[in-house]
Formats: C-alpha cells, structure tokens, sequence
C-alpha cells in the first residue's frame, strides 16, 4: 500500500486517478441519530438494488470520456457488510471490469460489527477488499442502545479480532462523542478500548442532531424536555472531549490529520484525502455524489427510483462548477486537513495567488487566531478546527 506524499498529491500526480465510491443504503434497523440514506430492506429489494448499481457501473464506465486508473473504492452505507458475498463478488468483479483498477489501490469497505462473521470477512479480503472501516461509535453498552445501535460493546472487539484473522491488516474505527448520557470519563473509556485494539484509523466525530431523525423530536430546537432522557453533554464538556482526543490519539501513534480523522503515518484514508483534495470521484448507487471534470452531480436520493432508472436521475446537479465555485471549494475542503492548503498550488490552480483573492479574510482569521500562515502553507489552528464552520463560511463568495 503506498504511503501518503501529499506534496506529489497536491502536485497532481493523481490528476489522471479516480476514486470510485459505492452506496449500498441498507441497515438492519434505523440507528436513532441517523439521517444517512438508508434503512432495512427485504433480500428481493437488496437485490434489485445490486442489479441496478451493476447497471449503473456499466453505463458510467462506457461513457467516461477518457480512461483514468482507479487508486481507491470505497464502498458505503447504510451497512455493505448486509450484502451477501456474491452480491459483494458481483460488484467488485464488474467494477473490475469496467474501469482500470490499479493493483495497490485501496479498497475500503465499511462494515456494521454486528452482522459480520469470519467467513464474510475472509471472503471480502480475498475480493481484494483491504481496509475495512467499523462502525464501533462507542464501547459503552448503555450509549449503544441509547443510539439505537444493534450490536455490544463485545461484538465490536470481535469484530475486529475477527477481520485481524481474515487478513486486515488496514483498519479504521468508528467512534462517536456527544452521545446523550456520555460523560468524559466514559469518552476516555471508548477511546482506551479502541487504541487497545491497535487500528490504525479512528475517525471520530461528533454527533450531530439532524432534523427529521427520531433524536430531533428527543433533543431538537423545540423538543419537549424530557427528564427521563440521558442529556447531550454540553459544548464546553464536547470540546473537552475533541481536545483530549487529538492528545491521546497523538500519544498512541494516530495523527490528526483531518478534522475528525486521525491515522499511524501513511494510513490515512486515500479516498477521503480525494474529497478533501478535490480529486475526481464517481458516485454510484441511490445519493452517491460524483465530481468528473469540475461537473457536480448527486444521484437520485429515492431507492426506488434508482432502481427504476440507475444513475439517471439526479437529486442535485448536474452542475458546472464556475472558477469561484472551485476556490471555494479548494478552501473550505483543503483547510479541514491539518496540512492546510498550499498557497503554491492555489496559484498554480488558479493563476492568481491566494493572498489577492482572499487576503483580508485570512488576515482576519489569523488576528483572531483561528488560522495560521507558514512555510508556504494556511492551515486551522486548535481553535480554527474548533470553529471551522465559522472560518470556512467567510471563504464562500
Ligand atoms: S448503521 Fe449506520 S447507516 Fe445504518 S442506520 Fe445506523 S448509523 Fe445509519
């Protein structure tokens, strides 16, 4: 597996790759937090979706315009680990066949440790799935149900023990503060047990109540107050757990590199440093996002009629990014990476240098602290990440 050289990323070595993401939008039963497209579904739905992501693979592929090796898949949900093994085999034989996979691309497959066994794991190794990305969110049991999450604290060390015996030897974890009822103490507690399992990813965030979602009527704008719920730690105790993360993780050998993403050196996740980079991607399956020579476009969010007409229908786009559009983007995606962005590249880009086009916001934000420019490079600080919605907004024109 390569490393990461973001110098030569940045470069544009990549420019001819693509990363390909797939949405496989099944669940066993809605968590209560989640406002992800997904949801359960009978093995005959499973099914007509698979076939309709086949097709869809098939058509996107014969009409690329020009031939780009493939350096990472990811495959999400909902819970790919619901799909059977040949459906799995299915999809990456025709990924294969379709588009020029390259030989140490990193192949991400994200799994719920509640329905997994040995033999499934195996079996997605041997498809050339190589890094397996678990959804744990907490090793608190009670925290657990209150997400409405389906599988125990045991069922995730397991999980894991039992991808180490498949062969994975590239895993992340999943893990979630601000859960109702988590203090700081069981916060640490999740955060022991996961560098106890020696991953060598952890992305953590932070929950976010989303409207629509059962947890909105619970603790959204509005919500009755209900005394007999687990209260959502406050933001000050939410920030004190952000803070002791990047720490801990930092003195277990998992580097910040990212907002919500830490990693051992050169096991950062490729697929998602393309989306942070603005690298090409291909989006296939109900909502999956593309972005293919500065076009946007997102798939129909409504499983049924992505099945009736796949990767046809759009929900957003397709849009034809304008060069601010673009800058936007290099700004408010470059700077969630502790790297921050290079003000090198942004010329080269652009052809104009970043300081003439945002000049006095990033002033601004250096005086307040929240960003800082060295060695070429603008990049958030501590409290930078901690207000980055406030510091991203200021770079939209
Ligand atoms: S398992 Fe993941 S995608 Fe499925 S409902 Fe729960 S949070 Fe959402």
């Amino acid at each position: 597996m390569r490393g990461l050289e973001l110098t030569e990323y940045e470069k544009g070595q990549y420019r001819d790759r693509i990363g390909l993401y797939l949405h496989i939008p099944f669940c066993v039963r809605k968590c209560l937090y989640c406002d992800f497209l997904s949801g359960p579904a009978g093995a005959e739905a499973r099914q007509r979706y698979v076939d309709a992501l086949l097709l869809e693979i098939r058509e996107k592929a014969g009409r690329m315009k020009r031939r780009r090796t493939v350096d990472t898949v990811y495959i999400g949900g909902g819970t790919p680990s619901l799909l059977t093994e040949g459906q799995a085999a299915e999809i990456l034989e025709t990924l294969r066949g379709c588009f020029a996979i390259q030989k140490d691309a990193e192949v991400s497959m994200e799994c719920n440790p509640g329905t997994v066994t040995e033999r499934w794991l195996r079996e997605m190794r041997r498809l050339g799935v190589n890094r397996l990305s678990i959804g744990v969110q907490s090793f608190d049991a009670k925290e657990l149900r209150t997400l409405g999450r389906i599988h125990s604290p045991e069922e995730a060390v397991c999980a894991v023990e039992l991808a180490r015996a498949a062969g994975f030897d590239n895993l992340n974890l999943d893990l979630m503060s601000g859960i109702p009822g988590q203090t700081m103490e069981s916060w640490k507690y999740s955060l022991g047990m996961a560098v106890r399992l020696k991953p060598e990813h952890i992305s953590a965030y932070s929950l976010i109540v989303e409207e629509g979602t059962p947890f909105y009527r619970m603790y959204g704008e509005g919500a009755a107050q209900d005394s007999s719920l687990p209260g959502i730690p406050d933001e000050e105790t939410e920030r004190a757990m952000v803070h002791f993360t990047g720490r801990f993780l930092a003195a277990h050998g998992l580097r910040q590199y990212e907002i919500s993403n830490y990693a051992r050196t050169g096991r950062e996740c490729l697929h998602n440093i393309g989306y942070w980079k603005r690298h090409p991607y291909l989006g296939f399956g109900a909502g999956a996002a593309s972005l293919l020579d500065d076009e946007r476009f997102t798939n129909i969010r409504d499983v049924d009629r992505y099945c009736r007409a796949p990767g046809r229908e759009y929900s957003e786009g397709p849009e034809r990014l304008t060069r601010e559009d673009r800058m936007e983007e290099f700004m408010f995606l470059g700077l969630r990476m502790t790297e921050g962005i290079s003000e090198e590249l942004f010329a080269q880009t652009f052809g104009v240098s970043v300081q003439s086009v945002y000049g006095a916001v990033i002033a601004a934000h250096e005086r307040e602290g929240l960003l800082v420019r060295e060695s070429g490079r603008i990049r958030l600080t501590e409290r930078g990440m901690d207000l980055s919605n406030y510091v991203m907004a200021d770079f939209l024109f």
